[in-house]
């Protein structure tokens, strides 16, 4: 009889709340893992790893990994905590729910979870929802980042499920990257803008900060913090003014065009450089190639 062999390879995805979803490949020895890979045959992310993942082997096994319930034992801020068991926590959270739903009411409970792991247990895709349920706490989306600009996006396009296929990018001839540091938080994506560059697309990144992104792209507007949706109105102003909407997608695609129109027209580029800060020239320089450059790619940071 052959032996079974010892080391085996696991194709699995990086579990971080990252837009790349790298497929990667752990080779594993008797239920140890060994090494951890980029999969070659993943067609997107084509085995790489960012250097965030590259050494998670060592996060998994490190000795400040959260492997049981802790209580602090000291002041805050000291990182004073003593391991307690499983039943001991869960006795005593149930506790301080128990009391506060008795004095404040349920509701005086606030669920809040954020996603650093995604998966079905986790996060925002339901940790605790059953319980939050049967106790009848206040409700919420639980994390305040991608799910605000999801919602924005929702009312805005009808649906916060879209966006570009990512692998399209290479077609596009002019790449807008706003408010979107790709190098550094969806780097995969870097991939389809060089091969655009490549084939004479202009990159322009919209962000007040001077990310690596915005260094690597060929021309980079900051605005003011928090001006974004006036850089829009500025843009789409110009668009207006040089008669390149789209009445065909307009009329048949969308509602409410008219006050949205009359919305645009009081953003003239010269209001908008006020608010945000930025050349009048370049808002509307920015406004005619998008109005005339086909196909533009925009892709969006939210959050
Ligand atoms: S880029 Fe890094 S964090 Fe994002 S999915 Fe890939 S390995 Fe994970």
């Amino acid at each position: 009889m052959t032996p079974e062999p010892r080391e085996t390879q696991i194709r699995g995805a990086c579990p971080l709340d990252c837009p790349d979803t790298c497929a990667w490949i752990v080779t594993v020895e008797n239920g140890e893992p060994l090494s951890l890979r980029g999969d070659p045959a993943h067609p997107y992310t084509r085995g790489s790893l960012c250097n965030k993942v590259e050494n998670y082997l060592a996060y998994a096994r490190s000795p400040d990994r959260l492997l049981y319930p802790m209580r602090r034992s000291g002041p805050k801020g000291r990182g004073e905590f003593v391991r307690i068991s499983w039943d001991e926590a869960l006795e005593k959270i149930a506790a301080v729910c128990g009391d506060v739903a008795k004095k404040y009411g349920a509701e005086a409970i606030l669920p809040y979870s954020g996603s650093g792991n995604m998966g079905m247990i986790q996060g925002i895709y339901g940790a605790g929802d059953r319980l939050w349920n049967v106790l009848g706490t206040s409700r919420g989306v639980y994390t305040m980042c991608t799910i605000a600009g999801a919602y924005g996006t929702g009312y805005t396009l009808g649906d916060n499920g879209v966006g570009m296929d990512p692998e399209t990018l290479c077609f596009s001839k002019l790449i807008v990257l706003w408010g979107a540091n790709v190098l550094s938080t969806h780097p995969h994506l870097w991939r389809p803008i060089l091969e655009a560059r490549k084939n004479g697309a202009s990159v322009v990144c919209i962000d007040p900060i001077r990310t690596r992104t915005a260094a690597a792209s060929d021309w980079h507007l900051a605005p003011i913090p928090g001006t974004d949706a006036a850089l829009a109105l500025g843009l789409l102003h110009v668009v207006l003014k040089e008669g390149k909407e789209d009445r065909q997608f307009i009329e048949e695609r969308t509602v409410g065009w008219e006050a949205f129109r009359e919305r645009i027209l009081a953003f003239p580029p010269s209001r908008v450089a006020a608010v945000t800060g930025l050349p009048c020239e370049s808002i509307v320089e920015l406004g005619k190639r998008i109005a005339s450059t086909r196909p533009t790619g925009i892709r969006i940071g939210i959050g």
